[in-house]
């Protein structure tokens, strides 16, 4: 049986060797989802919910021993892992205290003497889960699943077991049954057969196109509900009557947070002729702080990437687009699984910097004559996750919200996940919504009942 190496990617060393599942320890996890699922699905919203602030409060208390499995297992600094922790316990107290709310029944008035809508769990949900954000991209699916009455079947990425195996103790020791929250410890060549087994009634995946592409057909051909939360390319928009200074500002979030590696992070900044080079001189004098450093310690601001092998896929777009003519004039600089922060100018659509996601700390930065220009190469892009525009005309937001091309539009603000709104894509970024009353009704039943002569 093949196992889990967990490798700290700042220091290259092996931090865990976690066995994987066999089949029939599958199956044993698959027979007791069902089981527990008979009894969970009839159990009150405050049994739930209960349960679901137990575990906030485990997160907050332990917060600093779970960031440090983040750390030590993906490498992003020590600060960052700490804010994913506490956001998980936000997102379960958010769907403790609203999930009933989103899911009560709504009578509709019909030719019926009673009519409703009723939501009701669908059962075991399969959640194919990444390791860029090992904690979070799990807890804001299943909170909500959780109050809904579903079950979970956690599928982690290879190199964070170790956190997948806190996360299924944490609900463990919130007082959830055995078999509510269960980690199934196997690599993606298991995850076709579990989406085919009847016990699994719908899938969530989080990560590339091309997972997404493999379960969605294996979903598909057993018609079975899907969600997909793919990859993205976003746009940064700063046009002239922008404030520059705050641009600059939080695009050093928007870019860098997660050395880079997040779905909705900026990655093309398409900025208006006027402003591009004070945006870019400002972002030379900001950027000098963010230098990889060891990420366990509170004053690194960026840590390692997650592996020496995405340093040298980002490295790759970088000298290909270099080569088709873009300007790298910062950064860039690597060493093992460390990549600096680096400024690429003159980008063009063709260059892999333009139409690839680069998932890590580089600005791909192309200047434009003007708004409708940086409308146009916006969407120039297969993926369609979220906009960061940066304007102070109510009129071009208006403008950029009605033709973007995208699953959410953020003015003058980063794109960013918040339990209270839907998160999702368009395109090749995905389709279905996490998170909101969006997100919750994805993994339900809506049942209509129609009644008369009663
Ligand atoms: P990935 O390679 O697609 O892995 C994601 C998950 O899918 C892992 O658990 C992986 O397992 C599994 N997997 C991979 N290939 C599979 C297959 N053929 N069948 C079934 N499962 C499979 O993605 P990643 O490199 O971890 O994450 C980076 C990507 O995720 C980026 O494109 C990023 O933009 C995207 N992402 C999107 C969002 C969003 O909300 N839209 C959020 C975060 C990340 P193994 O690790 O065992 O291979």
């Amino acid at each position: 049986m093949a196992n889990f190496n967990s490798i700290n990617p700042f220091t290259g060393k092996t931090i865990s060797e976690l066995p994987e599942l066999s089949q029939e320890d599958i199956q044993v996890r698959l027979n007791k989802a069902a089981e527990v699922y008979q009894i969970y699905r009839k159990s009150e919203y405050s049994y739930r919910s209960e349960r679901l602030y137990k575990v906030a409060e485990i997160l907050r208390a332990d917060s600093k021993e779970l960031a440090e499995i983040i750390t030590n297992e993906m490498g992003k600094a020590i600060t960052e892992s700490v804010a994913e922790v506490l956001k998980c316990a936000w997102v379960c107290e958010y769907y403790a205290e609203h999930a009933e709310e989103f899911l009560s029944s709504k009578d509709v008035s019909t030719d019926a003497s009673l009519s409703y809508v009723k939501y009701e769990p669908l059962g075991t949900i399969l959640a194919v889960m990444p390791w860029n954000f090992p904690l979070w991209q799990v807890f804001r699916f299943a909170a909500p699943a959780l109050m809904a009455g579903n079950i979970v079947l956690l599928k982690h990425a290879s190199n964070v077991q170790l956190s997948a195996k806190k996360i299924e103790e944490v609900f463990l020791n919130a007082g959830f049954e055995d078999g509510v929250f269960q980690n199934l410890a196997v690599k993606s060549g298991a995850v076709a057969a579990i989406i085919e087994n009847s016990v699994v009634k719908a899938i969530t995946l989080t990560g590339s196109e091309f997972a997404g592409a493999s379960v969605a057909e294996v979903a598909g051909k057993n018609i079975k509900k899907c969600v997909l939360e793919l990859g993205g390319n976003n746009a940064f928009v700063v046009l002239n009557d922008a404030d520059i200074e705050k641009a600059v500002e939080v695009s050093l979030i928007a870019r860098l947070l997660n050395a880079g590696q997040s779905c909705i992070a900026a990655k093309r900044f398409i900025l208006e002729e006027e402003i591009h080079d004070e945006f870019i001189r400002k972002l030379k004098e900001k950027i000098l702080v963010y230098k990889v450093g060891d990420p366990t310690l509170d004053e690194t601001k960026m840590g390692p990437l997650s592996s020496s092998q995405a340093v040298d896929a980002l490295d790759m777009q970088v000298q290909k687009s270099i080569e088709l003519g873009a300007n790298l004039i910062y950064g860039g600089q690597s060493d093992g699984a460390k990549y600096e922060p680096a400024i690429l100018l003159d980008v063009k659509p063709g260059m892999p910097a333009f139409d690839e996601e680069l998932f890590g700390p580089v600005y791909a930065v192309t200047k434009v004559k003007s708004k409708e220009e940086a409308l146009e190469l916006s969407n120039q892009s297969e993926f369609g996750l979220g906009l960061n525009l940066f304007t102070r005309s109510k009129e071009t937001a208006d403008f950029f919200i009605e033709n973007a091309q995208e699953g959410s539009v953020f003015v003058n603000s980063m794109v960013k996940s918040d339990p209270r709104l839907p998160f999702g894509g368009v395109k090749k970024s995905g389709y279905g919504r996490e998170l909101s009353v969006e997100g919750i009704r994805e993994f339900v039943n809506v049942k209509t009942v129609y009644m008369e002569d009663i």
